[in-house]
């Protein structure tokens, strides 16, 4: 772990390196209080901080308080090392945000455990954001197929449609549906069904540009939202993802049928807002469904768009 050391007297800089090094801490020095304020703002900066009071450009303190109006993800814990021995000057640091406080001459003991303990809050903090961050895929991402989840995706299409309104842009949407999907779980079953369900959406994902998203809507079911398609790159786009389902057989990444491949296809609805139209999300997705209803009866494996304004239907080629 990284530690800042930032003293502006050399013998004292030199010191603490060694020492620190000794125990297993990575050193990281300043030479004033403005060098160490840039390095705390580094991506990567060290997260444990031990910080000289009386220092040229700027104090210690004054180092704690930038830091700490500063809204980082990441906690530093700053320790603030000085002559001054008074309970006001102790107050007086800890208000500016350090977390702990040792005056010189200090024993080499006790900053090390003082360090330990900062190390123990900065550790338990990155875990907590790690969960944080783990709990937060969970609840917007569809543990099987990991896209977004309905209502993720559903917040995502509110707040595409909201920005294409802003800004004038045209988006489009399609809503697509595997085809005869009951039948590979009754033939396969259930596991091997949720294998080409996993399966299907790495292909979606792959066909699709990296700023449009896309989002299990229900069981055989996804909603790719393309911010910034006009009603040909629409049609182009669910053109190009129904291909990239149908187009090789789709193996079954399930032991027992590792050697079984399937024909899938898909059918979908898709239609376009054009600019100067704002659409409600609920508009939007009933167009789609209804434009997907049309291409499963028209005979599945197909594309049937209509724009929120007419409807226009498009007939994909077969494999
Ligand atoms: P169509 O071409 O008309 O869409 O026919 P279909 O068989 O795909 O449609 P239907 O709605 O009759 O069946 C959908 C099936 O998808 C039924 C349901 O059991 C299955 N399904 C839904 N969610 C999951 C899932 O998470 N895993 C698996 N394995 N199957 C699922
Ligand atoms: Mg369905
Ligand atoms: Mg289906």
């Amino acid at each position: 772990m990284k530690v800042l050391i930032a003293d502006d007297s050399i013998v004292s800089r030199h010191m603490l390196e060694a020492t620190v090094r000794k125990w297993g801490y990575e050193p990281v020095v300043a030479c004033d209080g403005q060098e160490a304020w840039d390095v705390l703002q580094q991506e990567h900066a060290p997260q444990l901080a031990i910080l000289d009071w009386v220092m040229p450009q700027l104090t210690g303190p004054e180092v704690c308080r930038l830091t700490r109006q500063q809204h980082k993800d990441k906690y530093t814990y700053m320790l603030l090392l000085t002559s001054k021995n008074q309970r006001e000057d102790l107050i007086e640091g800890m208000d500016a945000g350090a977390d702990d406080y040792i005056t010189k001459p200090f024993n080499h003991h006790e900053l090390q455990v003082r360090l330990r303990a900062g190390r123990r809050i900065v550790d338990l903090q990155s875990e907590l954001l790690l969960t944080q961050a783990a709990l937060r895929l969970q609840a917007t991402h569809d543990a099987l197929t990991k896209v977004y989840n309905r209502h993720s995706i559903f917040e995502v299409l509110g707040r595409e449609l909201g920005r294409a309104e802003r800004e004038n842009l045209p988006i489009g949407v399609a809503l697509l549906d595997i085809d005869f999907f009951k039948a590979v779980n009754d033939t396969y079953g259930h596991i091997a069904g949720d294998a080409v369900l996993v399966e299907a959406a790495r292909r979606i994902k792959a066909a699709i540009r990296s700023y449009d998203s896309i989002g299990r809507y229900g069981g055989e079911e996804f909603l790719v939202i393309l911010p910034g398609c006009d009603e040909e790159c629409t049609r182009n786009q669910a053109e190009r993802i129904r291909r990239g389902l149908a187009s090789e057989p789709m193996p079954i990444h399930e032991d027992a049928y590792s050697d079984v491949s399937l024909a899938l296809t898909a059918s979908f609805g898709a239609t376009t807002v054009l600019p100067g139209f704002a659409a409600t999300i609920e508009e939007v997705l009933r167009i789609a469904d209804e434009n997907l209803y049309e291409a499963k009866r028209a005979g599945r494996n197909r594309v049937t768009f209509r724009s929120m304004l007419e409807r226009d239907e498009v007939s994909a080629t077969s494999l």
